[in-house]
């Protein structure tokens, strides 16, 4: 992967996430979390939103079919340890997606928390016009800040892939369904390699005018170092209301919880997350993919920052679907902790 390859010598910021070990149990992890938000330097938010992407990002890119049951379940645990928001599974067709084709069973079967989201991919119209059916409330859209991703993956520009979700986005108001917009690519592609800030600011901004309610910067590849994050946070912020923006970080470089900071200092404080670190990267072979849950939730914690999330709980949820899937968990929290 030499596009990939080439930001290994551009990362110049260094992550200073610390490295404690923990032989304790897991409920002394977490009381051990050091209070550190008030002295962190930069004004945190009191409270910080987790996206759970797990049951669709997550298994979508895992190779082993996981039965509708077990989907429903991790869903489940994971609204009963206090995750506000579910990304519970895409409406795209079963022939490019078969982990997801049993998505009206999976919509059909969760037991629906009061005040918890579960928004659904939904490709294009067609998509959207059976999760609605299936009785999704929220939606959310991909688009690309990358032109030759955006190709490679769904065979059209950047431009072509915007105008086909103003059909989604134009349909999701006439229905009142909330659409959550997101950006691939932002701190670099497979093909490509670098991608301008002003490009991902161009992209987040045309979605958020077309009705987003909430965009989600995504590292799809975790080349991101802070130093890039602080530059395209800079640009897209220009665009779109700080209050606006999300954060989706990839952990292939392990610079995910370093960059996650940044968001936070910069005032984001919505952040996406994987239980158990769940989807590979398929642009590096056997590098790790999104940033766990389990660990983005401790450093929260650590910081004094509220999530409504219970961490022995989650790690629960990660330690089922690991022993679900035969493997091992990514997350470095349940590593630490014994959990998988
Ligand atoms: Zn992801």
């Amino acid at each position: 992967m030499a596009a990939v390859m080439r930001f290994v010598n551009r990362s110049t910021f260094g992550s200073r996430v610390g490295h404690q070990c923990l032989s304790f149990s897991c409920s002394a992890a977490v009381a051990k979390s050091v209070q550190v938000g008030a002295s962190a330097g930069k004004a945190l938010p009191e409270r910080v939103k987790i996206v759970e992407v797990g049951p669709r990002d997550g298994l979508q890119n895992e190779k082993t079919l996981v039965p509708t049951e077990v989907k429903i379940h991790l869903i489940n645990m994971l609204s009963e340890a206090g995750l506000p928001v579910i990304e519970a599974t895409s409406f795209v067709s079963p022939k490019w997606v078969p982990q997801m084709a049993d998505q009206v069973e999976v919509m059909k079967g969760i037991n629906r928390r009061p005040g918890v989201s579960y928004p659904v991919l939904t490709p294009n119209l067609k998509g959207f016009q059976a999760a609605v059916k299936a009785g999704a409330a929220e939606v959310a859209i991909f688009g690309a800040a990358s032109e030759l991703f955006s190709k490679k993956n769904i065979n059209c520009s950047v431009d072509e892939s915007l105008q086909r979700f103003e059909e989604v986005t134009k349909a999701a108001k006439e229905a009142g369904v909330r659409v959550r917009g997101y950006v691939s690519c932002v701190l670099g592609c497979p093909y490509e390699g670098q991608v301008s800030p002003d490009k991902v600011a161009q992209v987040a901004k045309r979605l958020y005018r077309m009705g987003c309610y909430e965009i989600s910067l995504g590292d799809t590849i975790g080349v991101g170092t802070p130093g890039g994050m602080t530059e395209m946070l800079e640009a897209v912020s220009r665009e779109v209301p700080v209050d606006a923006l999300a954060v989706h970080c990839h952990d292939t470089y392990g610079q995910a919880l370093a960059n996650i900071l940044i968001a936070l200092q910069m005032g984001i404080s919505v952040v996406d997350s994987s239980v158990a670190g769940l989807g590979g990267c398929p642009y590096a072979q056997g590098a790790s993919g999104n940033v766990a849950t389990e660990d983005v939730v401790y450093m929260l914690h650590g910081l004094g920052i509220q999530t409504g999330v219970d961490l022995p709980k989650l790690m629960d949820a990660g330690a089922f679907i690991c022993s679900s899937l035969n493997r091992k968990t990514s997350s470095k929290v349940a590593q630490a902790t014994c959990k998988l």
